[in-house]
């Protein structure tokens, strides 16, 4: 079990004396329950708050909102933010990296990664931690697009005919994340307005998980998309030496002249190329290289040329993500009916590590997380 301090002022802090009975509970159990990460910002239902406190799941809506604000509720992602829990809790540097390291998950948006980075400047800068040079998900997600419009397959030329796109509108209870956003040029997006793509006759696009770290690296090993990068987003132009120091402290995995592909056409053609790639070439470990094999026999997978970006992405994130793991993972989905595209299966290895690390993160070895809780945020 993780150790936390606290601090015997609590009870005669102000806010605390004014807040209610259940109030004072809520507020206790918020910095106290075992979903609570080091940066006190993280996962958890109402239905988990109510079967641990005894509070009634009805009235928590309105009890964690008179917590503010000290502490935010963001009900869409079911995310919870204790806000002074870092500054409360962080003793050393490295709980201050454990706690950036957590809100790095796929349900933190960029807008509230950078609050929270901005909430607690003076303590990362007392620790000497250098807030990550972050991309936007408005950059991740043309990179990963190759800077064509996902319906109509055009390339875009400038800043000005991009649009990020919701598939799935947020009016509509579209998510945030990368499997409900496309790199649109202006015309489709504008005949798309709050329409799924099916309404608007546009066919729905194929695209698939991504992250930040994969973003970096393409940018890093592709000359020609850094360009393109560039002239989209001129104000990042003093920032590409940090960028590229960042990754590389960060990213040690990664070799400088990993192919990668400098084309921005179909991927449809290209199938089988991603393992002449690993065969070919040297700079995959041998690990990597059976990865690279037994991934592109799964089911719904066409193998091309990202994937070996893709998987060296991953593994700068997880190094954990070994061949056990992956058969671990495609054993637990047996069962399913296979994907049919190989972004689904992104997904899923990628969430497999996270919630793998969020479990050893709560010490809890040998048990294995429920199926409901894998489900969670999956897909
Ligand atoms: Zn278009």
């Amino acid at each position: 079990m993780p150790e936390r301090a606290f601090n015997t002022e609590f009870w005669s802090k102000p806010f605390v004396q004014d807040l209610p009975k259940d109030g004072k509970l809520l507020y206790t159990y918020l910095k106290t329950n075992s979903h609570c990460n080091q940066a006190g910002l993280y996962v958890i239902t109402l239905a988990t708050i109510a079967f641990d406190t005894g509070l009634a799941a009805a009235d928590l809506p309105s009890q964690l909102s008179s917590l503010k604000p000290k502490v935010e509720w963001y009900p869409e992602d079911n995310l919870v933010w204790v806000k002074d829990f870092l500054q409360e809790q962080a003793k050393s540097p490295k709980f201050i990296a454990a706690a950036l390291a957590c809100i790095k998950i796929d349900q933190v948006s960029d807008e509230l990664s950078t609050e929270f980075h901005m909430y607690n400047e003076q303590l990362l800068q007392s620790a000497n931690i250098q807030p990550p040079i972050s991309l936007t998900k408005r950059e991740c997600v043309i990179i990963r697009d190759k800077f064509c419009c996902q319906y109509c397959h055009k390339e875009l030329k400038s800043a000005a005919d991009y649009e990020m796109d919701h598939i799935i509108p947020k009016i509509s209870g579209g998510k945030d994340n990368y499997l409900n956003l496309a790199a649109s040029c202006r015309d489709c997006n504008q005949a798309k307005l709050d329409k799924d793509p099916q309404e608007a006759g546009l066919a729905p696009p194929r695209v698939s998980s991504f992250h930040a770290s994969q973003a970096l690296f393409i940018l890093k090993n592709n000359p020609k998309i850094r360009e393109k990068w560039l002239s989209f987003f001129p104000e990042r132009g003093g920032e590409v030496e940090l960028i590229l120091n960042n990754i590389e402290q960060h990213q040690s995995i990664l070799t400088q002249d990993t192919p990668l592909s400098a084309s921005s056409s179909s991927t449809l053609s290209k199938s089988k190329k991603g393992v002449e790639v690993v065969k070919g070439k040297g700079e995959l470990s041998s690990e990597e290289k059976e990865i690279i094999q037994r991934i592109v026999k799964l089911k719904g997978w066409q193998a091309d040329e990202d994937d070996v970006p893709w998987l060296q992405g991953l593994r700068s994130e997880f190094p954990g993500f070994t061949l056990a793991e992956l058969k671990a993972c495609v054993d637990y989905y047996s069962g399913r009916a296979p994907p049919k595209h190989k972004g689904i299966w992104k997904n899923r290895f990628r969430n497999w590590m996270i919630k793998k690390r969020e479990f050893e993160g709560k010490q809890r070895p040998g048990k294995l997380p429920t199926t409901k809780e894998l489900e969670e945020g999956w897909e």
